[in-house]
C-alpha cells in the first residue's frame, strides 16, 4: 500500500513535518542519507526571543515560543528522552545605539519578556560597562538528540529508511503520486525537506540566499554562569567548563569546512565581554538554509501537486519549525489554505509583480 507522503530529510524541518502528519494519523516514510555535520546537527538549538543589533522581538514570538514548547515537551513524553530545555539568556548591550534600542522598546514591545539580571553577572567574569537586560522566556533543543530519537522512533514503526537519493534519478511523478523505484516504496505525495539544496529540478525557482555558520565548544576553566550570554555572539554553557560559542554568518564560501578565520572571529568577540581565557576543544561549519525572502516557505508544486517543500528555516529552525509543519500538515490533510507568510507561492507571485524580495512586508 503506498504511503500517504514521503518526506525527503530529516533535519528540523522533515522531523517536525514528520511528527505533525503522523498525529493526524497519516501514514508516512521519511527518507534521509544520515549523514553527520548537517545544519540541524551542529546547530546550537537556541530559541531567544529578542536578537539583532536593534534588539528586535523575534517575528511571531508568542506563538511559535507556545507552539514550540508544546511540541517539543510532548516529543519528549511520548518518547521517554530528553532534549528541550527552558533557559535563561542575558543579553549585553555593546554600544550607545543598542542602548537606545533597549530604552525605546523595554516598555513598548517587550515590557513582559525582560527584567534585569538576578544575580548580575560576575564582573571578574564578564565585561559589560553598558549593562544589559536577562530575558524571561527562551531555551535550547539539543537538537541532535531530538533528530535521534525521532529517527529510532520512527525507524521501529518501519517510517524511516537511510538512502542517498539522486532526485533526477531516484524520484519518478507519476500520475497520481511518486515513486521511489531503487527503494520500492510509492506515495502520494513526497515533501521536499532537504536544508540548503539548490539543485532541485523541481523547485529551481525557490531562491537561496544561504549563510555558512560556525561554532565552537570551548573548554573556559573557572566560569561559573549557568545562563546563556548575547553579546554580538552568544555563550552556552553546557557543565563541565565546557561552553558553546558562535556563530559566524559567511555568504561566500558555502561548504561545510571550519576556518581558522571563524575560530577566530568567534574567539575575537568573545574576548570583547569574557574576562577568561579560552580553550578550543571543538569546531564545526554548516550551511543555514535561508530563502531569499528571509522567511520560511511552504507549498505544493503548482503543476504538480505530488510534490511539496519546506525550507528556508534561517537561523531560527527550532522556533519556527514546530508550528509551521503543524500548520503544513493541516494544510496538506485538510486543504486549507496556506498562511501567506510561509506559503512558498504568495511570494512567487509578489515576486512576479516585481516587487524585489527582500523588501516585502506581508508577514502577518
Ligand atoms: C552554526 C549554526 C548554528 C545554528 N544555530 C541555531 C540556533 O541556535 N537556533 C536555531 O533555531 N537554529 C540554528 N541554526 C539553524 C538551523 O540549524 C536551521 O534552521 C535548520 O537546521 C534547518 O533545518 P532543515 O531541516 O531545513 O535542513 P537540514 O538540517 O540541512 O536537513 C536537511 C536534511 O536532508 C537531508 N538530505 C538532503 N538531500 C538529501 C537527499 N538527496 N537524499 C537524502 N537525504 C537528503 C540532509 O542530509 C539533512 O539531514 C544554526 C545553523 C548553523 C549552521
Amino acid at each position: 500500500m503506498p504511503y500517504d507522503e514521503i518526506i525527503l530529510g530529516q533535519g528540523l524541518a522533515g522531523t517536525t513535518l514528520a511528527w505533525s502528519l503522523l498525529r493526524l494519523g497519516r501514514r508516512i516514510l521519511v527518507v534521509d542519507r544520515a549523514v553527520e555535520g548537517t545544519s540541524s546537527r551542529i546547530a546550537a538549538g537556541l530559541m531567544t526571543p529578542i536578537t539583532g543589533q536593534r534588539l528586535v522581538q523575534c517575528w511571531r514570538w508568542d506563538l511559535f515560543w507556545k507552539t514550540a514548547t508544546e511540541f517539543y515537551e510532548s516529543v519528549e513524553q511520548q518518547t521517554g528522552a530528553h532534549f528541550f530545555d527552558r533557559r535563561r539568556m542575558v543579553r549585553l548591550l555593546s554600544n550607545e545605539a543598542e542602548q537606545g534600542y533597549f530604552n525605546l522598546r523595554r516598555k513598548s514591545d517587550f515590557a513582559d519578556l525582560v527584567a534585569a539580571p538576578e544575580p548580575p553577572l560576575n564582573p571578574e567574569s564578564f565585561d559589560a560597562p553598558l549593562g544589559g537586560f536577562e530575558m524571561l522566556q527562551g531555551g535550547r533543543l539539543q537538537v541532535a538528540t531530538f533528530l535521534d530519537v525521532s529517527r529510532q522512533q520512527f525507524t521501529a514503526h518501519g517510517e524511516f529508511i537511510a538512502a542517498d537519493l539522486v532526485l533526477g534519478r531516484d524520484i519518478e511523478v507519476t500520475t497520481n503520486g511518486v515513486r521511489l523505484p531503487s527503494l520500492g516504496v510509492e506515495a502520494c505525495r513526497l515533501i521536499f525537506c532537504q536544508g540548503y539544496a539548490p539543485d532541485n529540478p523541481w523547485f529551481s525557482h525557490v531562491r537561496f540566499n544561504p549563510a555558512k555558520g560556525e561554532i565552537l565548544t570551548l573548554r573556559i576553566p573557572g566560569l561559573a554562569e549557568s545562563r546563556i550570554v548575547h553579546r554580538g555572539v552568544w555563550l552556552m554553557p553546557l557543565g563541565d567548563n565546557l561552553f558553546r560559542a558562535g556563530a559566524t554568518y559567511e555568504w561566500k564560501n558555502l561548504n561545510s569546512e571550519p576556518t581558522d578565520q571563524g575560530r577566530d572571529e568567534i574567539c575575537r568577540r568573545l574576548q570583547e565581554f569574557l574576562r577568561l581565557p579560552v580553550d578550543v576543544v571543538d569546531h564545526s561549519a554548516a550551511v543555514r538554509p535561508i530563502v531569499h525572502h528571509q522567511y520560511p516557505a511552504i507549498g505544493l508544486h503548482a503543476q504538480l501537486p505530488q510534490l511539496g517543500i519546506f525550507n528556508g528555516l534561517g537561523s531560527k529552525g527550532s522556533l519556527q519549525a514546530p508550528w509551521i509543519a503543524d500548520h503544513f500538515a493541516r494544510c496538506l490533510v485538510g486543504g486549507c489554505e496556506l498562511d501567506p507568510a510561509v506559503d512558498l507561492h504568495h511570494y512567487d507571485r509578489l515576486l512576479i509583480m516585481g516587487s524585489g524580495g527582500s523588501k516585502f512586508n506581508f508577514r502577518g
